[in-house]
């Protein structure tokens, strides 16, 4: 059996199973090469033309001249008399003998002065059997004569050879909308696999193939449709979060209903949130589900807290979604789901399959790449593989709908669509009214229910997600894989659309961040301490509300975004106030000069230029060094320290206006409207703007799309690019250098729209900031800010959740320009060999790199479904990092982390400890420690997990070292379930761990007993 499946490719198998059987064609390698064992050639071969159709008699008289194989006769309707004198080797006794005879004209063998048998190559029959056996005293030497009619020119004969079974040819006239013909075209496919014509003993395993396709009896090979009861309920949408409750209610009350009427019906549901919503307000409703799930007729699915939207959350909001998933579907209906459902969804990180896998899932249902505008997607059912090489099994159920009703038609459909004819032989039907739910009807099941064996129709069954993906794995062999993200060829706008939700998903996402580390650090310090284990819970449910498919996407209402602003402002506050309190019990008892903690939430050492409150309100800047995952003493001001050996930053405005800011590592130019006409790396002198360009240019777009206009950003909208350009005078110097310089400027974007920025250089810092407000009133327009870069590459790489990704620089191909315009999480970076030019964010996902031109994408102005959304104040910053090397070495992922983690200046109760201190680090650039937090197994104990990830593409052995009391260590997976291996050997606060490229691992430490 081949290895892995074949490619999926009609003619190219066709003609692949044609050669292998061809007289013509290959005839050294092919089986019909080797039907014929030995061979020689005749021993003479002649003929005569003549005009007339003579007798036998008269024409065996006639003068017969030498001829060769493979010479030309004629003209049409003559005919050509040849005289055949074969020699049959001694070594052939016993053995078929054939004279094989291809000519184009219609053949007469001759034997002794009778007719034996017709030849013509278009009858395929080339070929006359001379013996069936050839006894020891048959003669060797014979004469035979061929009359052929030359109605067209001909070719000659091979000679005789020693046969084999003929091949069966089985796949001509079948059409390639049938499933049965595809499964004959594999089937001959496998065979051409499996049968090597050198070695007969291979043809019983072709046979057996053969075999096995031909004794499927009528019906076997029939389709069968999975039907499976479900609701769509987006959990908000152009309804508010509190409707959603309600509408849970009213659609599962009447599918409770339609399971007691139909105890074969079953209803598969998503969304752990919408059950917790439904258990809190309507408990009667909750046990009866409970009860069907009992039964098997309520099947939970996905796994997840809401379905999410698959490319804008972090990767640890990915797997908090599934952690509080699985944890609600295992404590409410006593065990986990086994298939990851988002049938919503627009687009699907390439991180999700290592995720899912992680999380106790292996098979992915959605259907919403059917809605790609460019190119279909070439599967329905497929292995899926991740960014770090784990594979799922993906089904997308053919009829493209995760809403039907169970009419003839959309069975058909399903069956037709399918592209995977031939590989599988079932998909999933998805039938109930959704979006604003509603679900199944009794019409409905009734109709499914008649459909389950109809002649001419697929076979219909109410069936079960267990049962449909257990029949595709049964059938897996032929499966295609497809590697890295699904990327949705519409709705490109939702990675810019209300940017306010962005910034607090973006925003939220590093509060809980941070207030688990220090929260962790507090309990592993204190005895006292509590970690907020519950608060924490209920804040991560929040923000992962937040990240369901219509709201985080921004395509959503504008109650719904108030709802989400609200919900966001209530975990900054109530997150602040748990960062304070653990910072206080992280350093209580450690006696220190000043109230005041500074905090690395990182795992690396940094230093960095940080504003220090001082009394009054007022702040300084000092240059801190904070070891990673620790603290650091504030600098006191008398004992702010001389820069030395940093080199001060140098800001120079020349009289034409433009300014000049300099650190020693980067050399920043601006005009006097506020672009960049240049930026070099001081050390190599290597400028990062492309030649003739500016950089930091804003650019203004026409984005009218065709219907979804939250949703999507069309591939027109490039066309219709117009620079915004400000008034030279306007660009001022800020900060005047030394800690820090800075200029800022005023930008007049449009009558109603307007930005400032402030560019700021830190001492040490690699990267230049770029502080932006903006007053956004605008209708159907685009902000983007574009930065032509000196660097040439068909490829650029945009981060993602747990590691990073390339996508093309060019419009090549259909599959090239669809993605116009992509997202990325804190950078992206554009790099041909030994240098390149990164572009950072804390706060934004739109994005492009065409050619040179890295765009980073700002505001949108769509009307609806909210009319007023994005108008007003925003603010962000984008920072801009050129480096020597590759971006890994170069530390492009930690200059993100730290645009998006500032250090922390927080305030502790009594004296802030007078040491540094740091709990954790990691000896390997390539490896980051993304969480520390406690484990969910333990709420009131002393076991803490961490996150690490491999984030430059690489194999890495590294260290991880903590200051923590660890008693023990194990791997464990992403729910927090112990690695079966055991702990890991710890020596000197030391773990060993080895990472393969963007592989996601997950710790669990048992800290010892807390100091009394
Ligand atoms: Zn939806």
């Amino acid at each position: 059996m081949a290895a892995a499946p074949a490619l999926k490719h009609w003619r190219t198998t066709l003609e692949r199973v044609e050669k292998f059987v061809s007289p013509l064609y290959f005839t050294d390698c092919n089986l019909r090469g080797r039907l014929f064992g030995d061979s020689c050639p005749v021993a003479e071969l002649s003929s005569f033309l003549t005009p007339e159709r003579l007798a036998y008699q008269e024409a065996v008289q006639q003068d017969f001249r030498p001829a060769q194989v493979g010479d030309s006769f004629g003209p049409t309707w003559w005919t050509c008399w040849f005289r055949v004198e074969l020699t049959i080797p001694e070594a052939w006794v016993g053995q078929e003998v054939h004279l094989r005879w291809e000519s184009d004209g219609e053949g007469l063998v001759w034997r002794d002065g009778e007719p034996v048998q017709g030849l013509t190559k278009e009858g395929e029959k080339t070929s006359y059997v001379l013996t069936d056996k050839l006894g020891e005293e048959d003669p060797r030497s014979l004469t035979l004569y061929v009359e052929v009619a030359c109605n067209g020119l001909l070719g000659a004969g091979k000679g005789h050879m020693i046969a084999a079974p003929d091949p069966e040819k089985m796949f001509q006239g079948l059409g390639e909308d049938n499933q049965r013909s595809y499964q004959a075209l594999y089937t001959a496919n496998q065979m051409v696999n499996v049968c090597d014509p050198a070695q007969p003993e291979t043809f019983p395993v072709a046979q057996a193939l053969a075999s096995k396709f031909f004794g499927q009896r009528g019906g076997e090979s029939q389709h069968t449709i999975h039907a499976l009861g479900h609701c769509h309920i987006d959990t908000a949408w152009l309804w508010p979060f509190k409707e959603t409750v309600r509408k849970c209610a009213r659609s599962w009350v009447t599918v409770v209903q339609l399971m007691e009427r139909n105890p074969e019906f079953i209803f598969v549901c998503s969304q752990a949130q919408q059950l917790a919503w439904v258990k809190s307000h309507y408990p009667g409703l909750h046990a009866r589900l409970q009860e069907f799930a009992c039964r098997g007729q309520f099947v939970p699915v996905g796994g997840t807290w809401v379905e999410m939207d698959g490319n804008l959350p972090s990767g640890e909001a990915m797997v908090r979604q599934f952690l509080q998933g699985q944890s609600f579907f295992l404590q409410e209906f006593g065990k986990m789901c086994s298939e990851f459902w988002l049938p919503d969804t627009f687009g699907y990180s390439a991180q999700l399959p290592q995720i899912m896998r992680s999380c106790g899932i292996r098979r992915f249902l959605t259907q919403k790449l059917s809605w790609n505008l460019v190119n279909s997607f070439p599967h329905h059912t497929f292995f899926w593989e991740g960014l770090d090489g784990s594979r799922v099994l993906a089904h997308f159920p053919p009829g493209d709908s995760y809403g039907m009703q169970g009419s003839v038609e959309e069975v058909l459909k399903t069956v037709a669509k399918n592209r995977d004819k031939g590989r599988t032989n079932h998909s999933a039907f998805l039938f109930g009214f959704g979006d604003g739910g509603g679900g199944p009807t009794q019409t409905m099941v009734d109709r499914l229910k008649r459909l389950c064996n109809t002649d001419g129709l697929p076979r219909v069954q109410l069936s079960s997600p267990e049962r449909l993906f257990s029949a595709l794995e049964g059938h897996s062999g032929q499966l295609c894989t497809w590697v890295g993200e699904l990327f949705l060829e519409l709705h490109n706008g939702t990675y810019t659309t209300h940017a306010q939700i962005k910034k607090g998903n973006r925003e939220c996402e590093r509060i809980l961040h941070d207030v688990e580390l220090l929260s962790s650090l507090a309990l592993a310090r204190s005895a006292q301490f509590l970690y907020p284990a519950a608060q924490l819970q209920d804040l991560w449910r929040l923000l992962l509300l937040n990240q369901f498919h219509d709201v985080v996407t921004g395509s959503c209402i504008q109650l719904v975004a108030e709802e989400a602003t609200c919900h966001y402002e209530d975990i900054r506050s109530r997150g602040n106030t748990l960062l304070s309190a653990a910072a206080a019990a992280l350093c209580a008892g450690e006696p220190g000069p000043e109230g005041l903690l500074i905090v690395n939430t990182l795992p690396w050492k940094r230093t960095e230029v940080l504003a220090l409150p001082r009394p009054g309100g007022a702040h300084c800047l000092a240059l801190v060094t904070v070891p990673g995952m620790g603290y650091a003493p504030a600098p006191t001001p008398t004992s702010l320290q001389p820069l030395l050996p940093q080199q001060p930053v140098f800001v120079v405005q020349e009289t034409d206006g433009s300014v000049t800011l300099d650190n020693g590592i980067i050399r920043v130019r601006l005009d006097p409207t506020g672009r960049l006409t240049s930026l070099v790396l001081v050390a190599s002198g290597r400028e990062a703007i492309a030649e003739g360009a500016v950089g930091n240019q804003f650019v203004l777009f026409d984005d009218v799309p065709l219907y979804w206009d939250a949703w999507d950003v069309m591939d027109y909208h490039l066309e219709t690019r117009k620079p915004v350009l400000g008034q030279a005078g306007t660009l001022a110097v800020g900060t005047e250098g030394g800690m820090r310089g800075s200029a800022w400027f005023l930008l007049q974007i449009s009558p109603n729209s307007r930005l400032s920025q402030e560019v700021v250089l830190d001492v040490g810092c690699p990267y230049v900031r770029f502080h932006t407000e903006v007053h956004w009133h605008e209708a159907h327009k685009f902000l983007k800010v574009e930065f032509p870069a000196r660097v040439r590459s068909p490829q650029a790489t945009f981060e993602v959740q747990f590691g990073h990704l390339q996508r093309p620089t060019h419009y090549n191909t259909s599959w090239d320009w669809a993605r116009f315009e992509v997202w990325a999480h804190r950078w992206m970076d554009l790099s041909e060999h030994g240098f390149g030019l990164a572009l950072l964010n804390d706060c934004k996902y739109g994005a492009s790199v065409r050619g040179s031109v890295l765009s980073l994408s700002i505001l949108r102005a769509p009307k609806s479904p909210d009319s007023t959304v994005d108008m007003g104040r925003h603010e962000f910053t984008y920072a801009l990092m050129p480096h020597e090397g590759s971006f890994q070495d170069a530390g492009v992922i930690p200059a993100a982390y730290s645009l998006n983690f500032p250090l922390l200046a927080l305030p502790a109760p009594g004296p802030a400890p007078a040491a540094a201190w740091s709990a954790f680090s990691v000896s390997s650039p390539a490896v980051v420690l993304e969480t520390v937090k406690q484990a969910e197994t333990s709420l009131q104990g002393r076991k803490l997990v961490l996150r690490l990830y491999e984030a430059h593409g690489s194999h890495v052995d590294c260290w991880l070292h903590t200051s923590l009391p660890v008693q023990e260590a194990v791997l464990c997976d992403l729910l927090e379930r112990r690695d079966p291996a055991g702990p890991l050997p710890l020596r000197d606060s030391r773990l060993k761990l080895t990472f393969s490229p963007f592989q996601v691992q997950s710790l669990l430490l048992v800290l010892q007993p807390a100091p009394s």
